[in-house]
Formats: C-alpha cells, structure tokens, sequence
C-alpha cells in the first residue's frame, strides 16, 4: 500500500484505521468506540475499553518469552552492565509495585521519579502504571527549583529517586537537591524512595525516606496484579516548557498512547518483537518515556539503557554497544552526531555494525551536512521525524515500514498517520496551500492518539495556549515555523515563541530569567536562544545591575551559578553580558527577537517601537566581528 493512502485512512476512516492498529495491544476489556470527539478538542480514543500500560509491556511477552531480554543497561559512569530478561523483569517490577502498595500508593496518585539512567528508574514508571498510579518522571539534570515546581503541581504522594547520578565519572548527589525542593514545596510527599546505589551517602528523614534495598528484599517474590484502568486513565504527567515561566503538566492517556506507540514502532521506527532498540535519551525526556520504555517494550523488543557521555570513554562506545548487543533500530539526536563528528568517522567504523538498519534522530533540526556525513559513515537510512513532548510521539517523519522513501535533505518528512498538519499564515490565519511558503505548524482537530489529553488539572490552559479557532475549524498550535516543498515535504524553522532549543533540551526562556531576578544584585534580565554550531542554540543572557558599578567577572560566575543551583546546570547560560540597558518597547516590552539578531549578527529588522535606540547600539558593539587590522 502508498503511504499516502494509509494517512488519507487515517484521516477519513479513523475508526477502521486506528481500530486495526489496536488490535497490537491487549485489552482487559474491549472497547465499544474508536474515536469520542463528542468533548473536541478533548479526544477520547477507545472509550469504554480497559487496558494496562505495564501488563504490554512486561507481563504479556513475560508470558510468551519469558528468557528474551527486555532491558541491558550499560553504564561507562560506573562500568557495570546488567541485563533483565523479560521474566526477571517482571520480578523487578512487581517488587518496586509491592514497595509502592506498602507505601500507600493507589490508583489515580502521582509517583514523581527523579532518577539517573539506572534500570530502576524504568522499573519505577512501570510499577506505577502497573497500579494505575500517575508518574511524572523529571529529568535528572534539573535542580531544586526546577524540582520544586513540579513536585507542587503534580503533587504526588511518593518520590523515588537515588543518592546520585554521575557524570564523567563524577558522582553528582540528587538527594541534597531533592530534600531542597520538598523544602520549597508547598506539597509534602507521605514518603521518599531512595535507590542507594553507593556513590554518595543520603541522610534520610526518619518515617519518610525509605531506603529501597530492604524494600525490595522484603517485597521480592509477592505477586501484584495490573489494576485495569479505562483507556482514558492517565498514565503519565511530563513538565514541559512554554512561553510563561510555569511548566506545563503534559497529560498523557493510556489506550490511545500505547495504541500509537506500537503502530509508530510498526510504520516508522521497523521495530518488531526480538529486535533490540537503542536509544540515547534520558528517561527524563519525551523521547525516552516513548522510545526507551514503553514502544520498544510494547513491542516485545529489548531496549538498550545507557548512563554516559557519547564520547567517554571514547568515541566508538554506542558504537561497540550496537555491535555487542547486536542494536537494529537505533534513535539518537543531532547534537549527539555533531559531537560525534568531530570526533571522525574512524571511531564509528571500527565496529560491526551489520545488525543496524537505520538511524532516527530528533528533538531539533538536523543540519544538512551532519546528515549527509552520517549517511556516508553508516551507510543506513537516517531518519528524521519531529515532534514534542506534548505529542509523544511523532508529526513528521517517514513511514519506511509501509513505504520506503527518502526525502529532500534537511526535511523533517510528511505528516504521520492521524495527523493533519497545516501551515497557516500567522498574519492573515489563512492556511497555505502553495508550496514554499512559510507558515505556523499547526494540526488541525482532532489530535491522533497518544497526543497530549490536557495540561494537567488546567483544561483552560491547554484551551488557552495551544488552540485557535480559524475559519470555523480548531487548530493546534505546535508554535514551530515550517515550509512544505512541492513534494510534500516539511521542513521545520525554528519556535515562533520564547522557549529555546539547547542540544535537543527544551527550555523557557522566562524561566532562565526569573532564576536570575533572584540574585540580590540583578535589576532585569533577558535570556535569548543564539544559533550555535554544535548545539543548535545557546542561552544568553542579557542583564542589568542595580548598580552598573558591580559588574565583574566574579558576578557573572555568581549569576550563572544561581541558575546551576535552582534550574540545573542543563540550563546555565553560555554567555552573560551586563548591560545598559535592555531595548524595549514604549509599553515595555523586551525586544527579544531584535536582541537574538543582533546575537546571531543579523539584521535586527524594523526598530520603530524601540523607546531608546542607544540599548541595542551599545548591545550590537558586542558582537561586532573583530577586526582585523
Ligand atoms: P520537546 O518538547 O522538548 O521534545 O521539544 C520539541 C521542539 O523541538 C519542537 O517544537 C521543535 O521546535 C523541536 N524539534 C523536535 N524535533 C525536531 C526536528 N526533527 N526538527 C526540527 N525541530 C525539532
């Protein structure tokens, strides 16, 4: 079949094209409707019927291939490796739901889970769904700020987490950091799970740290059935940046995400039961929620969990990882590969890397020039699909599973089956028809399934920030520019917001800025995404002082060190100038597109509203070129 004809069915009969494709899931409970859009744009995908995230992914293959691994960790932070067949990842799962059910744990409570990529932390989130009990998994690198802000919003009734993660060999203690943001927190959670993995000693709270080593003793071995939640039951809560500095609580079902991931494994990602995946990401992120844990694992795959740094202790070592547990699909990201480029083909090539089939990368643009160095080094399709945290998986890509086809270089592909992605005139909201023209990406109602269900206990908000009605039809907003050429390809441009794109990592810029109002010396600040080489964009921000006189470079140390300690070092500027003055408007808006143009030295376009011209001449003489003579 054309893929073509696959999307126009998604699209026209999504009752016959998504009822097939869930038939790859098990339902406790069939259900009696594909698609309820009766509450549009809030989608109910398979109401009526009744599922488990958990019994998908681990106890259904642990029935039928019990001896197969599911899960190999690799870690070069601590060098150990650990591999979990299907059966014992069972055990290890129904041991940590025992522990959560010994701690209070019920369907419908929040388990937030801050860990390093440790198996634990994948055995976390599937005990929880296992419950019907709700994660939010925060990633690992953000700080107790960061931390603080989504323990108050989800607040959850548990907290599993570990003594440290490590870096470079450096162990990195999260358990300092997390007793931090439950001081800040309004919620208190009943009770702290903490994964010691002997890197630095945690204090524990009497009667609520519990230590999971003698959990798991005690609870080894006892049965703990899947609680069978409606398709509608949320399974996960991921923070997400946006425009204003409070993240947002990406609302996830459970029938329409599993039901999308497995057809997403089929059309897009090739991936089927005794395969094995790899991908780089960290559980922390989107990526890594859909394709290190519960696609391949849906699937009956074996997903490979790496703790290190691409190029530590070389730059061959995914690579050895790939050819050692012969890795077929494998899902990494741009900035991941430009490091890896510079580091040359040599180290890549030396392993046998028969077993690979093809490369997807995401999570931001894919430069043109990496991805034709890629190409020739692999010698595999390299596949680029975008999408966001709040749709789970992905809006464009190719779907070499139906079709084979290789688009225009630099192009993130066609839209995906359920989507029906539109480029719509920001000025006129006309929708474009013609090719070439660029345009806001926006997706037409209803959203497929495994998009995001709402924000978290703010169905105003999700209204409010991601819908606009145009002509009578609803439209989601991706807040991405794009452009289609003639042949149906999308390319992606760049966010029409405030939120930047750091390696692959999404970050608010108000958030960035509120951390620095916080220094006792800062009277304002503006953070702004610059166009950087290796790492797609680099924050940097632009501050005033109370008084101009303080400015130094021990400030500047100061400044960047408040943002390490509240948001993470994830989100540290690359480069802090102190400042005059920040151009505004008369009514006192920060011009920030102006400051990012003249960061990136390009025109800063048209300057009529500009209250004092002189702030951005002073900010324009610190990026001049050097000169030559
Ligand atoms: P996140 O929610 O952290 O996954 O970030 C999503 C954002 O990353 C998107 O809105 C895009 O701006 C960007 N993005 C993700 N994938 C791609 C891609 N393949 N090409 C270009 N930009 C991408």
């Amino acid at each position: 079949m054309r893929y073509a004809e696959l999307h126009e069915q998604s699209i026209h009969d999504p009752k016959a094209f998504w009822g097939e494709q869930a038939k790859a899931i098990d339902w406790h409970t069939p259900f009696t409707q594909v698609h309820d859009g009766s509450r549009s744009p809030f989608e109910t995908w398979f109401a009526g019927g009744e599922l488990n995230l958990c019994h998908n992914a681990v106890d259904r293959h642990a029935a039928t291939r019990p001896d197969q691994p599911a899960l190999i960790w690799h870690s070069t932070e601590v060098n150990q490796e650990r591999t979990y067949t299907y059966a014992q990842l069972l055990d290890e799962v129904q041991a940590m739901a025992a522990t959560y059910q010994a701690l209070g744990v019920t369907k419908g409570d929040r388990v937030l889970i801050y860990m390093p990529m440790v198996p634990e932390a994948l055995f976390a989130m599937l005990a929880a769904v296992r419950l019907g009990a709700i994660h939010s998994v925060v990633f690992g690198g953000f700080a107790s700020v960061s931390l603080a802000t989504r323990i108050e919003d989800a607040s959850p009734k548990l907290i599993v987490s570990a003594d440290a993660g490590s870096r470079g060999g450096k162990a990195m203690a999260y358990k300092p950091l997390l007793d931090k943001a439950i001081e800040l927190s309004a919620h208190k959670p009943a009770h702290v799970l903490i994964v010691n993995r002997g890197l630095v000693a945690p204090e524990m709270t009497a009667g609520r740290d519990v230590d999971y080593a003698e959990q798991r003793q005690a609870q080894w071995g006892k049965s703990v059935p899947c609680e069978w939640v409606a398709s509608e039951h949320p399974s996960y809560i991921l923070y997400t940046s946006g425009t204003t500095g409070k993240p947002k609580g990406v609302q996830r079902d459970t029938g329409g995400y599993a039901v999308a991931l497995a057809a997403s494994m089929k059309h897009i990602y090739l991936g089927a039961a005794g395969d094995t995946m790899f991908t780089t990401s960290d559980v922390g992120w989107v990526v890594g929620h859909s394709y290190i844990v519960y696609a391949p694992l849906i699937a009956g795959m074996a997903t490979v969990v790496y703790e290190g740094l691409p190029i530590r202790p070389d730059a061959g070592i995914w690579w050895q990882l790939v050819e050692q547990h012969r890795v077929n699909i494998m899902f990494s990201a741009p900035t991941a590969m430009r490091i890896l480029k510079k580091e040359g083909a040599e180290a890549i090539q030396q392993h046998k890397l028969d077993s690979l089939r093809a490369l997807f990368v995401a999570g931001e643009p894919l430069d043109e020039t990496t991805s034709a160095w890629l190409q020739q080094t692999l010698g595999i399709p390299i596949v680029d699909n975008y999408w966001q945290t709040e749709s789970g998986w992905p809006i464009l890509g190719t779907a070499n599973g139906v079709e084979r086809r290789t688009p225009a270089l630099g192009s993130a592909g066609v839209p995906m089956v359920g989507y029906q992605v539109r480029l719509i005139d920001d000025q006129s909201g006309e929708v474009l028809q013609g090719a070439d023209q660029k345009g806001v990406v926006m997706i037409e109602a209803p959203l497929p399934p495994g998009f995001m269900q709402t924000v978290w206990r703010d169905d105003a908000r999700f209204l409010k920030t991601y819908w606009q009605e145009l002509g009578g039809k609803h439209y989601y907003s991706t807040f991405d520019w794009g452009i289609r050429n003639a042949a149906g390809d999308h390319f992606i441009l760049g966010r029409t917001d405030d939120v930047i794109n750091v390696a692959g990592h999404r970050f608010g810029t108000r958030e960035i800025e509120a951390s620095i109002a916080t220094h006792a010396a800062v009277a304002e600040s503006a953070v702004v995404g610059v166009a950087d080489q290796l790492k797609g964009q680099i924050a940097v921000a632009f501050v005033t002082l109370k008084d101009a006189g303080q400015a130094s470079d021990a400030l500047r140390g100061e400044v960047a060190k408040v943002v390490e300690q509240q948001l993470g070092a994830v989100a540290r500027p690359s480069q802090i100038h102190f400042v005059g003055g920040l151009p505004k408007t008369r009514s006192g808006k920060v011009l920030r597109r102006a400051l990012q143009a003249v960061a990136e030295q390009r025109d800063p376009g048209d300057l009529s509203t500009i209250e004092d011209p002189s702030t951005l001449t002073a900010i324009q003489g610190l990026f001049k070129p050097a000169s030559v003579d």
